[in-house]
């Protein structure tokens, strides 16, 4: 019971009929290093935030994670995005932020910085609480890339999911079960219809058009980074079918 004004409130009763607010993480990488990083998200014209950032090295000699807001509150990190059946993904998820300096381009070539086993494992001990704290299923634990194919290419191809996985964290397909079968024809169809089931924002239009390049690009640098071409592949259809059977159809 406490007083707010001129009315008292009675917490006597309790209901047990809600459910939590936050259904997603989302990782990030910042393009930038720590300094300048904490610099943008303190600048109020800048208009982005994260709930969290990952340093990639040890700070005075500790392991340290910088939380920037509370997780009820709402950060600003998605952006346009949308995964399964929820759009703008700020409102359902905890955003987290890994210091990395993303890609350069050079000679021709996309060289992209990796991420730190000690950054990964911080990552980790961040992570392992939130998704028990809130349940968040395995395929609910994106990459920006995933939630905005074509808009944003982080945490990009070097982040390694399935470590997450291994540790616990996150989707990955089983790849002794992957069937690697002989398809003549790709069916464009069924494999845009297995990027929507699996959260992917597609159009079923049986076309391979530059959206479903663009999706498939996204899903690649997630599940097959080695090569994120874009193009559909056997070994993508067989990832995708796996990862359909193993978080959708049980
Ligand atoms: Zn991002």
């Amino acid at each position: 019971m406490y007083s707010d004004n001129n009315v008292i409130i009675d917490t006597s009763y309790r209901s047990s009929n809600c459910d939590s607010r936050i259904r997603h993480v989302v990782l990030h990488y910042t393009e930038h290093s720590l300094d300048r990083t904490i610099a943008i998200f303190k600048d109020p014209t800048r208009q982005v935030s994260t709930h969290y950032l990952v340093p990639d090295t040890a700070i005075d000699g500790k392991r340290v994670v910088y939380q920037f807001l509370q997780e009820k509150e709402r950060a600003w990190h998605a952006g346009a995005s949308s995964w399964g059946h929820i759009t703008n993904l700020n409102f359902s998820s905890i955003g987290i932020e890994n210091v990395n300096l993303g890609y350069k381009d050079e000679g021709g070539q996309r060289i992209w910085h990796p991420f730190s086993d000690y950054q990964i494992q911080t990552l980790l001990e961040l992570l392992k609480p939130i998704v028990d704290r809130y349940h968040i299923l395995p395929v609910n634990i994106v990459g920006h890339s995933d939630i905005a194919p074509g808009r944003k290419l982080d945490p990009g191809p070097k982040f390694p999911w399935k470590t997450l996985y291994e540790q616990g964290v996150g989707a990955w397909f089983d790849e002794i079960a992957l069937e690697l079968r002989d398809r003549e024809v790709v069916d464009i169809r069924k494999l845009q219809t297995d990027l929507k089931i699996y959260g992917y924002a597609i159009e079923i239009t049986g076309e391979l058009d530059a959206q479903t390049r663009t999706v498939l690009q996204a899903f690649q640098m997630h599940f097959r980074p080695r090569d994120y071409s874009g193009a559909p592949d056997v070994e993508t259809v067989a990832i995708l079918e796996n990862l359909i059977s193993k978080y959708f159809l049980q």
